[in-house]
């Protein structure tokens, strides 16, 4: 689209700002990626995000705008709009939200309001901060009760779930998690939300791009509301979207503008126009069915060397180690991890005794790997990388060796060259 190489403009006018992006570029470059919300978009992604629609204010919907000039932008959203609802079945598709938190807090607003009482999964349980967290908004405008896993299972048992849902009665029940391992029952959390007339609201941020492919059961068809990121699984721009049944469209596009949003970033949408393209390919279902086969891979590679599991397993791209039984924190782990040139975050595991500073577990995904390439024998190379790494925490000269054996894979499986 431009003559030249944009980058040339910026080496010229901001060394510095280049110097931290060509850092960052080799350190994605140069690490296994291992943190389970975090993807690598594809080069048509990453042009498409600096594209001159940056500089267009389309304040509104297409065919009704508060400005001028929007035919171009308008094309762009109205491609993103429709690939959007034919990649997930849904009847209406908002892709405005500037982030998951963006569109959570647009679906809330759109049912309910501020003081109405909400159901979300508890953070420490895998639940998300704007499920009703304390110090999200979420928590400070709704009345919020958490629910959580079961204590034996680590899974949800839904008749407890059915019980607290009848005891509570709350306005809206928001199911969706940043780090649970195993499938939702969506036809049930329906019946559930049903038998208290709650409105079902369902967060896919982490499982959208396995939903997409068919690798996870939807919520669409049951959802009154579901919202997403762009950004994880699904591999396109950071970013956020709502689906809705069509009698809901009027109110969730009313509430995200003006209600919580202002001017759309129509370069990001243009982006995640081309992001819900790739997803519609065949290459795109092998690719998540990969991720899946990958993180099952390594999960049983890790249970095999002795590690527990939270839930025994995985369903979808992600697990979580409960390190409590060996005496290590998560917190240890994840650094221990990243002098070894594997990244990973702490994260709480159920019914945790320590604090989310020190947390007993880390959480492990494989999307990011798996667009670099990699298959179930790396897994095993890998699982036999974290293996070492926790069991040898505090030996350098391991961490050293382990450092220079997932560079060498990481080189070996080259990304953005
Ligand atoms: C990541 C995530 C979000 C928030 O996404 P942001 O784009 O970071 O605001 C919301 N909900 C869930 C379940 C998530 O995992």
């Amino acid at each position: 689209m431009f003559k030249e190489n944009l980058f040339k403009y910026l080496e010229e006018t901001d060394p510095e700002i280049m110097d931290a992006m060509k850092g960052e570029l080799e350190r994605q470059q140069n690490q296994l990626e291992m943190i389970a919300s975090e993807n690598f978009a594809s080069k048509a992604v990453l042009a498409a995000l600096s594209n001159p629609m940056q500089n267009k204010y389309a304040e509104g919907y297409v065919g009704k705008r508060y400005y001028g000039g929007c035919e171009f932008v308008d094309q762009a959203e109205r491609l993103a709009r429709r690939r959007l609802r034919e990649l997930f079945g849904a009847e209406s598709a908002n892709v405005q939200p500037h982030s998951g938190t963006q569109a959570n807090m647009t679906a809330y607003l759109a049912f309910i309001k501020p003081g109405d009482k909400i159901m979300g999964l508890s953070l420490s349980h895998g639940g998300h901060l704007s499920h009703g967290h304390p110090v999200n908004f979420s928590g400070m405008f709704f009345d919020v009760v958490h629910y959580e896993v079961d204590r034996e299972t680590r899974t949800f048992n839904y008749d407890a779930l059915e019980k607290q849902v009848k005891e509570e009665r709350p306005r809206l029940f928001v199911a969706g998690a940043s780090a649970y391992p195993r499938f939702w029952d969506w036809k049930r959390i329906r019946e559930i939300c049903d038998s208290v007339g709650a409105i079902m609201m369902v967060d896919i941020a982490h499982i959208a791009g396995l939903i997409a492919a068919g690798v996870h059961p939807s919520p669409v068809p049951y959802a009154d509301v579901v919202t997403s990121t762009t950004h994880k699984t699904l591999r396109g721009p950071r970013g956020g979207f709502i689906l809705c049944p069509k009698k809901y469209k009027k109110s969730i596009n009313k509430t995200n503008f003006p209600g919580t949003q202002g001017g759309p970033f129509m370069h990001v949408i243009a982006a995640k126009a081309v992001c819900f393209k790739e997803a519609m390919t065949e290459e795109f279902k092998e690719y998540q069915k990969q991720v899946v086969a990958n993180a099952s891979k390594l999960a049983s590679y890790v249970m095999d060397h002795g590690f527990e599991l939270v839930s025994g397993g995985t369903d979808n791209h992600l697990f979580l180690i409960d390190l409590s039984n060996k005496g290590l924190t998560g917190k240890a782990a994840e650094i221990a991890l990243e002098k070894a040139g594997i990244t990973v975050n702490k994260n709480t595991v159920p019914f945790d005794e320590q604090s989310p500073f020190v947390t007993s577990g880390i959480r492990v995904g494989t999307p990011a790997l798996t667009t670099r390439g990699m298959k179930e024998a790396e897994m095993e190379e890998i699982g036999a990388m974290l293996v070492r790494v926790l069991e040898n925490m505090e030996d350098e000269n391991v961490l050293t060796e382990v450092r220079k054996k997932s560079f060498e894979l990481a080189r070996s499986f080259p990304l953005y060259e």
